[in-house]
């Protein structure tokens, strides 16, 4: 496919792409079609894929763990600026996705991007997804481990291999030795923990996911050392490969396997199939009170800092991006990390640049101490770019941070609010993980009070993840239009800082 696109489509151009390499072979590649501009979302149901497609793609590129030196940012800033309009935004699964990419520019840009050791290898499709792993693995004071090793091990056993290249679905996992990776919605997990008799290593997570049918994944109840990662990992995707549901594509993801077989005959024939040994039982591993977010000042192990800052719903640009690669080189760093919650962090930093480092990400629109607002949003791609959006997400959610900004000042002035989570998608696809929010806006077509069918959300209220793993609450007839979507965030937020008891989480309260 990598060749058929560098050889003959990148000189042909978008017209003499087969339709089977377009809409499914392409993925593989990182490349999506993007949505041809103009077509509103009510339309976006009943269009054939073709009356969709526009003759520009979405270009994931794989940073996993979000790991980029800042060399390499300043190749994702260039490639940005020179075939992507500077369009650059922070996913949550750590990536940088790029729009409005022509299969003409390709061949250079793999060729940049491979030349500073980056990939777009399944970066989408039906393929082992990018491995999110703690932006501050090796740094970080409270973590258990460095998941790192084992990241490194699955991608040179996994990726790019063509064993585990065609899976009935795609495949999301995610290693780290703190619990600041969503691991409760993943294929699979491991986070790390300490055995009392063993010492650190991972619990192992299986058949979480979000979406339209959403479960939270289960514990195997296995205790797994750093290096046998890799090889859990494998008996994981083995048994999704072989055992997966294929025949209907919604009901294909590991979840459903997991959920009808039952996770003790899951981790049996893990166990017997595919690694030829039993697993070690262990312990699960703690929560922490408050969920990371890696956002602000904070001291590595080794006395240096690293600092994270928060782009409004992971939307950057390459200029910010080449920006930040040079302000974090003046602080004396050369480490730079995407995060789950789309926000990114500058590592290694001596505590004497800090201050100066700071200014500097803030003059980028990056602040270190954000409102609660700009640190708890995100949003998917949404209506500019996704061909299965109903509605627009990132412009919104840009609008309702900067209006919350102005219009609770009052409650951030005088109550200490931890932030909420308040996260944007674009259609019931999930991709911005609305059902593990503190308010989770899944976009659709609403009727607004004049009985016009405009852009809206149903709403979902007091999901969570850590302390408060669960589904929000979906209340029938509970629906916003995008233009009250402000007025409603602050009528819930001023309702709950009313009414909540001394230190009462969202999740609670609602
Ligand atoms: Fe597109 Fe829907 Fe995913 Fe948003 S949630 S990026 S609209 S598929």
């Amino acid at each position: 496919m990598r060749e058929r696109i560098e050889n003959i489509y990148a000189h042909n151009g978008f017209d003499s792409i087969d339709p089977g390499d377009l809409r499914g072979r392409f993925r593989w590649y990182g490349l999506y079609t993007q949505r041809k501009p103009g077509i509103d979302g009510g339309r976006t149901a009943t269009l054939e894929p073709e009356e969709l497609d526009d003759e520009y793609f979405m270009l994931r590129v794989r940073t996993d763990g979000g790991a980029v030196t800042t060399d390499q940012l300043r190749v994702l800033g260039e490639l940005s600026k020179d075939y992507a309009r500077d369009t650059a935004d922070i996913t949550d699964r750590q990536n940088i996705q790029y729009h409005w990419i022509r299969v003409e520019d390709m061949p250079t840009i793999w060729a940049r991007l491979e030349g500073a050791g980056m990939t777009t290898m399944e970066a989408c499709g039906d393929s082992p997804r990018v491995i999110l792993g703690s932006p501050v693995a090796g740094i970080a004071e409270a973590e258990v481990l460095d998941g790192s090793p084992a990241v490194d091990e699955i991608k040179r056993r996994f990726i790019g291999n063509p064993e585990f290249a065609n899976l009935p679905r795609k495949f999301k996992s995610a290693v780290s030795g703190l619990p600041d990776v969503a691991h409760e919605i993943h294929d699979v997990a491991f986070v790390g923990v300490v055995h009392p008799e063993h010492g650190p290593g991972f619990d192992v997570w299986v058949g979480g996911g979000l979406s339209t049918n959403p479960m939270i994944g289960q514990r195997l109840g296995a205790w797994v050392p750093l290096d046998e990662v890799a090889d859990v990992y494998g008996a994981v995707i083995g048994v999704f490969r072989d055992y997966g549901y294929r025949r209907l594509r919604h009901r294909a993801r590991i979840k459903f396997l997991v959920k009808d077989w039952g996770v003790e005959k899951f981790r049996e024939v893990m166990e017997e199939k595919y690694l030829g040994r039993k697993l070690i039982d262990g312990p699960a591993p703690e929560v922490p009170a408050t969920p990371y977010d890696h956002v602000g000042v904070h001291r590595q192990k080794d006395g240096l800092f690293y600092v994270g800052a928060a782009p409004v719903a992971g939307r950057v640009s390459g200029t910010t991006l080449l920006e930040v690669a040079a302000a974090a080189e003046r602080a004396g760093s050369r480490r730079v990390r995407f995060t789950p919650l789309q926000k990114l962090v500058v590592l290694d930093v001596p505590e004497a640049e800090v201050p100066a480092l700071q200014a500097a990400l803030a003059d980028l629109g990056l602040h270190t101490d954000p409102s609660p607002w700009r640190r708890g949003v995100m949003a998917c791609t949404g209506i500019e770019f996704c061909k299965l959006a109903i509605v627009e997400t990132k412009g919104r959610a840009l609008d309702l941070v900067t209006k919350l900004e102005t219009r609770l000042k009052d409650v951030t002035d005088t109550q200490s609010l931890a932030p909420l989570a308040v996260h944007i998608n674009g259609c019931p696809n999930s991709c911005a993980r609305i059902q593990t929010a503190d308010i989770g806006l899944k976009g659709q077509i609403v009727t607004d009070d004049a009985g016009n069918q405009v852009e809206g959300f149903q709403v979902h209220l007091g999901g969570g993840l850590g302390l408060d793993t669960g589904f929000g609450r979906k209340l029938r007839g509970h629906k916003v239009t995008g233009d009250e979507l402000p007025d409603y965030v602050e009528r819930v937020v001023r309702n709950f800082v009313a009414g909540r008891e001394p230190d009462e989480r969202f999740a609670q309260w609602v």
